[in-house]
């Protein structure tokens, strides 16, 4: 993980474990609304190809009130017992003015101090003391968010929740006032799908974290999904990435891709895509011509790393459409791999698709 740079008008943030990384495309998703900044003209962030840059004149232009404090726009709602922070400022509200003021403190580097966290590396407090308003009322806000507790995610209660290779999550991490914001949008960034479960990918990018969870959320969210594999929904994304933006993944594909799903029973479940399938799917011949084909047998065939069963299924359904009657197990056996009426229509052409995507994938390797 890399330090946190700061210069007078820009805080550059790296990746790091994944649900800061969730705080900071969720926090992003805000910043591409048009009601979320009072003042909506000026550069917002700029996304590297790793890292992002965040303009600091942002913090002193949120719609506070309006964003964080009205149950009805539903982006983040605040106060008391509320669904995903709770506790974060008290029910009265009391806190909130400090809350305002905190959040604004962020475009003024003369409030930033350094402290060590363990979400960020080079953590960034804001100086309480230069902060105006009632003392006890302040101490009360930053004593709260000092370590990373329930106020930051209701979530994070006892710890065997998150089983996470990388990312062992318990109470007391410290965690700097800067990642104590970011967190707080990290639910903004999950997509929810028809199962009742959240997902998040998770790359090494901050841009490739900001398109895939994009992509994610116009395909399958909204309910729009069936039941389909996690893995399954990842590797489409990445697929879709590669055929939308007609782009590899550069450096990326050099490293594993991680999908993130927060079941319904609030557990957490991991799933990693190898950077060799990472690498693979994300080539554009392959991608381009796996969308083409759309069928999920031919994408688990890759994902299961057993791509000689294409050149099996090519046979077979050349086989069958060289018949001149095709029985009835031929066509139990064609439904049962092909969904898509297109595909079994065009047998033919099916087949050789399949085999020219074995061929692609053989040739990748040798
Ligand atoms: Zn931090």
């Amino acid at each position: 993980m890399q330090n946190k740079k700061t210069t007078n008008n820009i805080i550059t943030l790296y990746p790091s474990n994944w649900i800061y990384n969730a705080g900071v495309i969720g926090f992003l998703s805000c910043l591409d609304r048009d009601d979320y900044l009072l003042n909506n003209n000026s550069t917002k962030y700029e996304i590297k190809e790793e890292s992002i840059d965040i303009f600091t004149n942002v913090f002193d232009n949120i719609n506070i009130e309006d964003n964080y404090f009205k149950g009805d726009k539903q982006i983040i709602y605040l106060k008391g017992k509320n669904l995903y922070y709770p506790n974060f400022l008290d029910a009265k509200g009391k806190q909130k003015n400090i809350f305002k003021k905190f959040v604004k403190s962020f475009s003024n580097i003369e409030f930033y101090e350094r402290i060590e966290c363990d979400f960020c590396k080079e953590g960034l407090l804001i100086n309480k003391e230069l902060l105006k308003g009632d003392r006890d009322t302040i101490e009360q806000f930053f004593s709260k968010i000092s370590q990373l507790n329930m106020v930051h995610n209701k979530f994070l209660g006892p710890s065997q929740k998150f089983k996470n290779s990388y990312w062992n999550l318990n109470t007391g991490l410290k965690i700097c006032n800067l990642c104590t914001f970011l967190l707080i949008h990290h639910h903004l960034a999950l997509t929810q799908l028809s199962d009742g479960s959240k997902i998040f990918i998770n790359a090494p990018s901050f841009k490739l974290m900001y398109e895939l969870n994009k992509l994610v959320k116009d395909i399958f969210g909204e309910n729009k999904t069936d039941s389909k594999q996690k893995r399954e929904i990842l590797a489409m994304s990445i697929i879709g990435y590669t055929c939308r933006l007609q782009t590899t993944l550069g450096f990326w594909n050099e490293m594993d891709i991680d999908i993130i799903t927060m079941r319904h029973d609030n557990f957490i479940d991991f799933y990693s895509l190898d950077y060799k399938t990472v690498n693979l799917i994300s080539d554009i011949d392959i991608a381009s011509l796996l969308s083409d084909i759309g069928e999920f047998y031919v994408l688990n065939s890759i994902l299961n790393k057993t791509p000689e069963k294409l050149m099996e299924l090519s046979q077979k359904i050349i086989k069958i459409a060289s018949k001149k009657d095709i029985n009835k197990s031929d066509d139990k056996f064609i439904s049962s791999i092909l969904r898509r009426e297109k595909n079994k229509e065009n047998l033919f052409e099916t087949a050789l698709k399949v085999l020219k995507l074995y061929i692609l994938i053989k040739e990748r390797k040798e």
